[in-house]
Formats: structure tokens, sequence, C-alpha cells
């Protein structure tokens, strides 16, 4: 079966208001899918739905095949669905070291968490240099790209991402494309929630674009050119 995520139905509410309101979408194993809509449309809310943050008020959510609905956050990183959040969240009094090291807290392979923390290091070699930097000190970049290598570390079956190039200067969009790019040739299927940068939403082979909590249409990654991306914000 090559299906990794499947939604069906999905509705989320705060309190007595809906925020999603019964979207469905899959994720195949080679995929990078985005979502896409305004503000408030309810894409940070759908993927804190899926990785269990927030409650499910109906709909399903199904990931490896196996029904995970109503499984705690904690389970499903241990079936390897790691979420990057908007804003990164990285611990600040750590350094990047430990923060890269407690991204493998639900491994137990020592030889391979310290390769894997090479790999890292190779793949972002600033964060070699500052690995005994405390991470509150790093810049907004160099905190995303932190972020990213701490869930890279669980080696995720499906990497959540929420606005991985928001607040970044394009020298630091640009870094995280090259990461983004990285990953996709690892295979890692990535869900990428992106307002801004087209060249990021063009990689995604499905862009299911969302308003006022439904999803409204579904394109081709390759299709969302910038005019695309700013009709549809403003329609
Ligand atoms: P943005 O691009 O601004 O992050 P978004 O598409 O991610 O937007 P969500 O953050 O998912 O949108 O919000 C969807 C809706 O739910 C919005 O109307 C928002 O005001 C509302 N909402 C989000 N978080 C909460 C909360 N904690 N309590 C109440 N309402 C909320």
């Amino acid at each position: 079966m090559n299906q990794l995520l499947e939604v069906s139905g999905l509705c989320v509410a705060y309190g007595g208001i809906e925020a999603v309101k019964g979207i469905s979408l899959s994720i195949d194993k080679d995929e990078i899918v985005s979502l896409i809509g305004s503000n408030g449309a309810g894409k940070t809310t759908t993927l804190r739905a899926i990785s269990g943050l927030l409650p499910c008020k109906s709909g399903k959510v199904s990931f490896q095949g196996k029904d995970i609905t109503t499984l705690a956050p904690d389970a499903r990183v241990r079936m390897r669905l790691a979420h990057v959040p908007e804003g990164r969240h990285v611990f600040p009094g750590l350094t990047i070291e430990e923060n890269i090291k407690l991204g493998s807290y639900t491994r137990y392979d020592r030889k391979a968490i310290a390769d894997d923390i090479e790999d890292m290091y190779q793949l972002f070699p600033i964060l070699k240099e500052r690995r005994k930097q405390q991470a509150g000190t790093m810049s907004g970049g160099e905190q995303q790209m932190l972020a990213i290598a701490r869930a890279m570390m669980s080696r995720p079956e499906l990497l959540i991402l929420d606005e991985p190039t928001m607040g970044l200067s394009p020298k630091m969009i640009e870094v995280v494309l090259d990461t983004l790019r990285e990953i996709r040739s690892r295979k890692t299927p990535i869900l990428l929630v992106e307002q801004n940068t087209v060249e990021a939403i063009q990689m995604a082979t499905r862009v299911y674009a969302l308003r006022v909590g439904e999803i409204v249409s579904v394109l081709a990654g390759e299709s969302v050119t910038e005019e695309v991306l700013k009709d549809f914000y403003l329609s």
C-alpha cells in the first residue's frame, strides 16, 4: 500500500466555532503535499489535528493504515509522525546539539543516533559550527534549520512543516528551500503549509487550497505560480 496518511471528513472546533469543516486529503509515501490558504483558513488547525495536538470533532485520520484519530500526540511521534510547528519552538536555553539530540528521544539505537547527528551537521554545517551555542541566540533562519534537524532525528515517516519560510530573509528562504530539496531527495514525505514561497509550493505533487475551513481546490504543485497564489488569496 502506497498511502501514508488519509484524512477524511475532518472537523475541528474551538469551542462552538468550527475552524475545519469536513476536509479530506491524502498523502502517498513518495509525496510532498502542500496546504495553502489565506490567514485563518484552517491550515495550522488541520496540521495540529493530524499530529494529535487538537482533538477531532468528527472525521478520521489514518496513518500507515492505522486509525490514529484518538491516539495521543506522543504515540503518533513514536509512529514517526514529526511536526515542526509555526514559530519553530526550539528550546532556547539548551545548546544546538542538545536540541538535536532531543529529536531522537523515541530511539535507542545509539550508534545510528550518533551517525544521524553527523548527518544533520552535514546537511546544516552552521549547526555544527555552533553546536555548543544556546539555541535561543541563533537567528530565525538558523532556528528553523535546527527545528527541522531535530524533527529529522526521529527518522520521520512523515514530516509536517508549518510555514517554514515565515519571517525569514530571502537568503534564509533559499537555505530552507535547499533543505526541502534535500529531504525530498531522501524520499521523506512532507506535509507542508506555505503561504508565500511559491518555489516551496511548486515542489508539492499536490496542493490543497483551503478557504474558511474547507478545501476549495486541488492543484498540481507546478501549476501554482505567484499569480495563482495571489488570485487565490484575493478571490
Ligand atoms: P494563518 O495563516 O494565519 O496561520 P491558518 O490557515 O493556519 O492561518 P488557523 O490558525 O488554523 O488558520 O485558524 C483557523 C481559524 O480558527 C481562524 O478563524 C482562527 O481565528 C481560529 N483559531 C485558531 N486558533 C484558535 C484558538 N486557539 N482559539 C479559537 N480560535 C482559534
